[in-house]
């Protein structure tokens, strides 16, 4: 039997790409924000819907592109169910995270939860759109305005989703797209900011070359994160299948939920209402007692038969050691029982109904 990964990367057609970096030997312009990146950048705030757009060598840089905009030292209240990248972008610029726990139908933070862990040195909230499911974003801004902080959204997983008419990317004071390879939109690695202020830009684009404004002279401590015109151009290929994408997609995450939602022991997080998904990912949480196996059970017995989902977010990123060993660790017990629950599993836009079918058949036997 063929063998499933979590997540297989989507391609254009080899003759598009080909069409599209011709016009790279003709002018030799190989990097430093030349003509596809230009028009990667149009393209991305028409598609996103946001004034300013910029563009880094991947997202993760992007964020700490964000975070450096804040004294060292200062708070920022995230949470740990996330990717290593945000809690990292927030500690490798000299601040400080603070774990906020998440709630337990979409997995992202819980608003109620955050204004207890705000201080003096809070400047900042960092939460994140997980699995591409929206924050609660009326409650957080709310927050945000009555304590004067900055709310920074890791949009990684979110690339075009819509609450309604309002774009993800328009939520917050900046949000950070990835396009990395597994990413629902890719330029193979990459990343973006957006936001509504022209300095920003101006900051952000001397930040990705060297802090240097003019070519000549570093004004800011920035580093070399550009994007190459070959990712650029992987780029404006992908966005023109992106819709065809996230339909395709669409098709096998319906299909997961019939196979099992309602299955005693299984959950399947539920659609958000009104908010235009992008199927990014297939997260199910095995509830050990009430299913007869945990999810480690689970994965292992996929993992026997060639099909690999993936165990995330777990461990939360406030167990890592690195951190343990520098920051108090508040205490997130619904993180912390999500993260031993959760199991991602395989969805791109290929799987077939069949593949679907054939994962569905190996958790719903594995409880017997
Ligand atoms: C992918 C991802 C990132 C980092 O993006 P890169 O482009 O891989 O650097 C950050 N946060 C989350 C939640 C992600 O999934």
């Amino acid at each position: 039997m063929e063998k499933i990964n979590v997540v297989r990367p989507s391609m254009p057609p080899l003759k598009e790409y080909m069409e599209e970096i011709k016009s790279i030997w003709e002018n030799r312009w190989l990097t430093n924000a030349g003509p596809k990146h230009q028009k990667l950048a149009q393209e991305l705030k028409r598609c996103l819907d946001v004034p300013e757009v910029s563009i880094f060598s991947n997202g993760h840089q992007a964020l700490e592109a964000a975070f450096s905009m804040f004294p060292v030292g200062s708070e920022v209240i995230t949470t740990p169910f996330t990717f290593a990248s945000t809690t990292l972008a927030i500690a490798s610029r000299g601040l400080v995270p603070v774990f906020c726990d998440i709630e337990p139908d979409f997995y992202t933070i819980d608003p109620e939860k955050i204004e207890m862990l705000i201080t003096e040195k809070t400047v900042a909230i960092a939460p994140v759109h997980v699995y591409g499911n929206l924050c609660s974003w009326h409650k957080i801004q709310e927050i945000a305005q009555k304590h004067h902080l900055k709310v920074i959204y890791d949009a990684a997983h979110a690339f075009g989703v819509w609450d309604g008419d309002k774009s993800v990317g328009s939520l917050g004071d900046i949000s950070m797209f990835s396009f990395h390879a597994t990413k629902v939109f890719h330029t193979i690695e990459g990343g973006c900011l957006v936001h509504n202020q022209p300095e920003l830009s101006k900051r952000f684009a001397a930040w990705r070359q060297f802090g240097m404004f003019d070519g000549e002279e570093a004004e800011i401590l920035g580093t070399n994160a550009k994007l190459t015109e070959f990712a650029a151009a992987m780029g404006l290929c992908n966005l023109r299948h992106l819709e065809e994408q996230i339909s395709m997609r669409r098709s096998a995450a319906c299909r997961y939920r019939e196979r099992l939602s309602g299955q005693v022991g299984l959950v399947i997080c539920k659609e958000q209402v009104g908010i235009k998904s992008n199927y990014a990912y297939m997260p199910l949480q095995v509830l050990p007692k009430r299913f007869g196996k945990s999810r480690d059970e689970v994965a292992d017995r996929l993992a026997k038969r060639g099909i690999f989902a993936r165990k995330y977010f777990y461990p939360l990123t406030s167990a890592f050691p690195v951190y343990t060993e520098r920051f108090i660790i508040q205490n997130t017990p619904v993180a912390a029982e999500i993260a031993a629950q959760i199991l991602c599993l395989p969805l791109y836009a290929e799987l077939t109904k069949a593949d679907v079918d054939r994962i569905c058949d190996i958790i719903l036997e594995s409880s017997i």
